[in-house]
């Protein structure tokens, strides 16, 4: 049984053990800990404690420390890649790709870390020495989802480190088991600069956003818990930081690639059965194309290959659990009682009674105002909307609450140029959706979250900033009152 991370200990959970479920077989991996509101208040008490000795740490042996966890990360990269299969369900090959991302970012960070602590600026008076100095926050909250455990994790923990603050980690209860097999890659840093505690979110996730010693919460996960987080953090003022859900548009233009845009779609749609933030949701296909589009994005959908990841040839892999399919399949249902048509998919595939799987879905004859067009859809499901042209693409795209992701095809700069400006979206693609570079930022704009990931600003946020005035020469001011 795995157990929890806390002050350099592996501890038991103070609660009853819960059971990780493997999505693809229904079956039990293992029993893991669970940490109870008291051991939460521990791992906060633990992080407060290791960060004034942290901070002090010489950037280059924190550097040296956060490029091991890379170093772990690819010694360990098969077996963690199986793990993260094992209680995600995706693919062996996208998994793999993970850990050596993760690696990564742990590198960058490691290397922003060491080489950055704020800027000098031209003071007003000749004798100051004016300083732009970036500090570490104190105790980080990071809250993962299931979807990406390692991934998501990795975004937040190795700038927090690096820019000299201690952690928490709360990893999401479908993902306890390879999420507290982590520890193992923080075993090298000094006692409570890294915890780890899976537990309930209502319980032990709130008692972190609430805790007065937490400086600051970094969260991945649902628009509405994000809403609640943002509000309870208004009582200390704490720094947030929020990935949330989306919505995202795909503009498939008259110029465009039409076979090199259906297979992107097919590919944004359904990796990891949709359970992607940045999942194409919305196609809006250019109506003198849209015949042709449909016609080949239904032809490959039909194509793909439903299985286990840890088959090489499976391309959609099941659900994380039965009941987010139940919400995929309601959301589906409801559309089609709407007035929409399924063209293949929209249900659980008959050959799969067991492990939470659902059918590569194609949606048309939707209206703007359905629920399957304006609520994120956390699933394997692609509605396709013919449009005018590009106008009423971009006018569309942008007409939802979220603002997360967008992609555009077209070979037409003027309509990138356009696009790029004016779409409503932090992740913007042109002719290659859900590409990510560590060192480029990645987040939302409305409900799709506040602050960003990865990159220079990505790390910024996990600091705070202090302007130094320095009086070198001393003396007395003409300006202040004379001391008689
Ligand atoms: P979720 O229900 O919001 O949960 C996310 C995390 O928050 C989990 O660890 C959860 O713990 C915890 N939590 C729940 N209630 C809490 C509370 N009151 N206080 C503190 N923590 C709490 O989201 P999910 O279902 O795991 O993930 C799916 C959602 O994440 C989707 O909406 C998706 O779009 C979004 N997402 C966004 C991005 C992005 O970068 N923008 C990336 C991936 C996913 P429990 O698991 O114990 O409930
Ligand atoms: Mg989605």
């Amino acid at each position: 049984m795995r157990r929890l991370w806390i002050d350099g200990n592996q501890i038991p959970g103070d609660e009853k053990p819960r059971k990780a479920i493997n999505p693809a077989s229904e079956q039990v991996i293992d029993e893991v800990s669970w940490a109870s509101v008291r051991q939460a208040n521990a791992a906060v008490e633990a992080a407060k404690k290791a960060f004034p000795k942290w901070r002090r740490i010489p950037a280059n042996e924190k550097a040296e420390m956060l490029h091991e966890v890379a170093r772990r990360l690819r010694q360990n990269l098969e077996e963690i890649a199986e793990e993260l299969t094992l209680e995600t369900g995706q693919t062996m090959k996208k998994n793999r790709g993970y850990v050596e991302w993760s690696a990564q970012c742990f590198d960058y960070f490691a290397e922003l870390g060491r080489h950055y602590r704020g800027r000098v600026i031209p003071s007003p008076e000749g004798s100051q020495l004016s300083l732009v100095l970036k500090v570490p926050l104190g105790v980080v909250a990071a809250i993962i989802p299931w979807n990406y455990p390692l991934l998501l994790m990795v975004w937040k923990v190795a700038p927090a480190l690096a820019a000299g603050n201690t952690v928490v980690i709360k990893p999401a209860s479908y993902t306890p088991w390879v999420s507290l097999g982590f520890t193992r890659l923080f075993e090298h840093f000094p006692p409570g600069v890294v915890n780890l505690l899976t537990g309930s979110g209502a319980r032990v996730g709130e008692t972190l956003v609430t805790h007065p010693d937490v400086r600051m919460i970094a969260f991945t996960g649902s628009t509405e818990v994000g809403q609640h987080i943002m509000r309870q953090a208004a009582d200390d003022m704490k720094h947030i930081h929020l990935e949330l859900g989306g919505k995202d548009p795909l503009i498939v233009c008259e110029d465009a690639d039409i076979n090199c845009a259906a297979q992107a779609a097919v590919w944004a749609g359904f990796l990891n059965a949709g359970q992607v933030c940045t999942s194409v949701e919305r196609v809006f296909v250019d109506h003198q194309v849209y015949p042709a589009f449909l016609e080949k994005v239904t032809e490959l959908t039909k194509q793909l290959v439903i299985g286990p990841g840890i088959d090489p040839t499976s391309q959609v892999t099941p659900m994380i659990r039965p009941e987010e399919r139940e919400k995929v399949d309601l959301q589906v249902k409801q559309s089609v009682d709407d007035g929409a048509e399924i063209l293949t998919g929209g249900r659980v595939p008959p050959d799969k009674p067991t492990g939470f799987y659902y059918e590569p879905t194609i949606l048309t004859g939707l209206a703007q105002e359905m629920e399957i067009l304006q609520e994120e859809t956390f699933g394997p499901v692609l509605p396709i909307i013919p449009v005018s042209g590009f106008d009423e693409a971009m006018q569309r795209a942008n007409q939802s609450k979220y603002g997360l992701g967008a992609t555009l095809f077209t070979n037409d700069a003027r309509k990138v140029q356009r696009y790029m400006e004016e779409i409503e979206a932090g992740n913007v693609w042109v002719n290659d959706p859900l590409i990510d570079n560590v060192a480029g930022p990645f987040g939302g704009m409305k409900r799709s979250g506040i602050g960003r990931e990865l990159g220079q600003e990505g790390f910024e946020e996990f600091l705070d900033t202090k302007h130094v005035h320095w009086e070198i020469e001393g003396g007395s001011k003409p300006w202040w009152f004379s001391s008689g």
